[in-house]
C-alpha cells in the first residue's frame, strides 16, 4: 500500500489487503526513472487507487511479487528498462502462470502490444494496453475499467493438484478409462476415412477428465502400456461392434514412445488383433514424432515390423519436433497428420501456408495420406480441398464423441455433404 511505503521503495512494500481495500485491484508500477515512478503512484492514489506498489527494476518486481503472486492484479510496466527489461519480464510471470493484467508503457502502442503477445503465448497473463509515458488519468482509467469488468466475467480458475501414481493405478483398476471417437474424413469426396480413439477418464468426482493431465504420469509410472493395450483392445471391439451394425471403418489409436520402446511392443499388438478376429489394416497407430528414434533403434524395429505386417502407421503433429525428416526417412509411415499449427487460418498466414502446402506434396511424393488436423472452419477446409490434401480432422467436422454417437453424427455429416464436396458419390 501507498500509505506504508515511499515511492521507489519497492522491496518493503507490501501490496496487502485491509479490510476497507476490498474490492480495489492491486497494482504494483514498474519503472526505472524514480521521479516517473513517484508521479504515477501519486496520479493512481488520487484516482483512488489504494493498493498501489512500486518497484523500481523488473528484478525488484519479481522479488516483490514472489511471496504472493495473486496479491498483485495489475501490473504497469516500462518496456525500456537497463538490467532486465519489461518484455523479459512479462515472460517469466507469464512463464510463472501469473493471470493478472498488464498495462505498458511505452510510445509504440499498439504495434508494441501486438509483438508482446505473440511473444507471450497463450499464457493466462491479460494484455490490456499501452500507454505513452507519461499515462494520462484517462488513458488508466480506461484500461484499469476494462480489467475491473473482465475481472468481474470471468470464472475464478480452477487450481488442481496433479494425480498421483495411486490414483491412476486405482483407475487402471477399476476400469475408469474410456474412449472418445474423431473422424477423419476425405476432403474429395467427403467418405468417413477412420476415426481416431482419444482416452478420457472417467473420475468419479472431478468428471470426463483429459489426456493432457494424466498421459504423461502414465508414461513415466509404466501404466502406459497396459492403458495403450487396453485403448487396442477395446477401439478393435468398438470397430466390430459398429461393423455389427453396418458401419466399415478403421480406428486410429495413439502409441506413445515409451510404448515403442518395448522390443515386445510389435509381437504383443498383433497378437491383441488376432484375439480380437481383427486384422492389422483395422488399426492404425498414432506415433507422435516428437523423441522418436531418440537413442534406441527398438522403436523403429517396432515400427517396421508393424508395417510389414500392414498395420497402419501415422506420424501425429508432423512439423512440430526437430528431426520429422529424418522419420519420413526411416520409417514407412503409411499417413502424415500435419499438426493443426499448420492447419488454422493457413489460407492468410504466409508463413504457415507454405508448410503446409509442403507437408502435402511430400506426403503425396513419399506415397502417403495427408491428414489435417484441427480444422475448425469452412474457410480451412476450402483451403485443404484446393491445396491437394487427403484427410481432414476437427471441430469443423466433428469434436471427438462416444462411441454411440457415431452413427447419429455420420448421418448428419452425409447430410452436410453435398455443400462440401464436389463429388458426394
Ligand atoms: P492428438 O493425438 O494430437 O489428438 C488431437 C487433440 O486435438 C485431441 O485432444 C482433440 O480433442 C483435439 N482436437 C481435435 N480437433 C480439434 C480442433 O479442430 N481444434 C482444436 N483446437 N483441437 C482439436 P485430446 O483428446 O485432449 O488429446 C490430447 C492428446 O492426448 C492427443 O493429441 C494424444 O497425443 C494424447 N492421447 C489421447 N489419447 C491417447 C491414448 O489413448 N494414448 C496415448 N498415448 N496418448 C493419447
Ligand atoms: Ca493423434
Ligand atoms: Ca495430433
Amino acid at each position: 500500500m501507498t500509505d506504508s511505503c515511499a515511492p521507489g521503495d519497492a522491496l518493503p512494500c507490501r501490496l496487502g489487503t485491509g479490510e476497507f481495500d476490498a474490492g480495489q485491484p492491486g497494482i504494483l508500477l514498474v519503472d526505472d526513472h524514480p521521479l516517473m515512478l513517484a508521479t504515477q503512484a501519486r496520479l493512481l492514489s488520487g484516482m483512488g487507487y489504494r493498493r498501489v506498489g512500486t518497484a523500481r527494476s523488473a528484478e525488484a518486481a519479481l522479488a516483490l511479487m514472489r511471496p504472493d503472486p495473486a496479491a498483485v492484479d495489475v501490473l504497469i510496466c516500462d518496456l525500456n528498462m537497463p538490467g532486465m527489461d519489461g518484455i523479459e519480464l512479462l515472460r517469466i510471470l507469464d512463464r510463472q502462470g501469473f493471470g493478472g493484467g498488464v498495462i505498458l508503457l511505452s510510445g509504440e502502442g499498439a504495434r508494441v502490444l501486438q509483438t508482446v503477445q505473440r511473444l507471450l503465448g497463450r499464457g493466462q497473463l491479460v494484455l490490456l494496453g499501452a500507454l505513452e509515458k507519461p499515462a494520462s488519468r484517462e488513458g488508466l482509467r480506461g484500461l484499469l475499467d476494462d480489467w475491473t469488468s473482465r475481472a468481474a466475467s470471468r470464472p475464478a480458475p480452477k487450481v488442481r493438484p496433479p494425480f498421483t501414481e495411486e490414483e491412476l493405478r486405482t483407475a487402471h483398476r477399476l476400469g475408469e478409462w474410456v474412449l472418445h471417437y474423431q473422424p477423419k474424413v476425405d476432403l474429395g469426396n467427403g467418405s468417413l476415412a477412420s476415426l481416431e480413439a482419444l482416452i478420457r477418464w472417467q473420475h468419479p468426482e472431478q468428471g470426463l477428465v483429459m489426456p493432457d493431465r494424466f498421459i504423461a504420469l502414465a508414461e513415466a509410472c509404466g501404466l502406459i502400456d497396459p492403458m495403450t493395450e487396453w485403448a487396442l483392445r477395446e477401439g478393435l471391439a468398438q470397430i466390430a461392434r459398429w461393423r455389427g451394425a453396418g458401419l466399415d471403418t478403421r480406428v486410429a489409436v495413439n502409441v506413445s514412445m515409451a510404448s515403442l520402446d518395448a522390443p515386445d511392443f510389435a509381437n504383443r499388438t498383433s497378437a491383441i488383433v488376432k484375439e480380437m478376429g481383427m486384422q492389422p489394416r483395422d488399426l492404425i497407430l498414432e506415433v507422435t514424432e516428437s523423441r522418436l528414434g531418440e537413442s534406441s533403434t527398438t522403436p523403429l524395429e517396432n515400427l517396421v515390423r508393424l508395417r510389414v505386417q500392414r498395420f497402419g502407421l501415422s506420424i501425429d503433429d508432423f512439423g512440430t519436433g526437430h528431426s520429422s525428416l529424418a522419420q519420413l526417412r526411416d520409417i514407412p509411415f503409411t499417413e502424415l497428420k500435419v499438426d493443426r499449427g499448420f492447419v488454422r487460418g493457413a489460407r492468410t498466414n504466409a508463413v504457415i501456408r507454405p508448410i503446409l502446402e509442403g507437408s502435402i506434396e511430400m506426403a503425396r511424393r513419399l506415397g502417403m495420406q495427408s491428414v489435417a488436423e484441427g480444422v475448425e472452419t469452412q474457410d480451412d477446409w476450402r483451403l485443404l480441398q484446393e491445396v491437394g490434401c487427403d484427410l481432414a480432422q476437427g471441430y469443423f467436422i466433428a469434436r471427438p464423441m462416444p462411441a454411440e454417437q457415431v452413427v447419429e453424427w455420420l448421418s448428419a455429416w452425409m447430410a452436410r455433404r453435398p455443400a462440401l464436396v464436389a463429388n458426394s458419390g
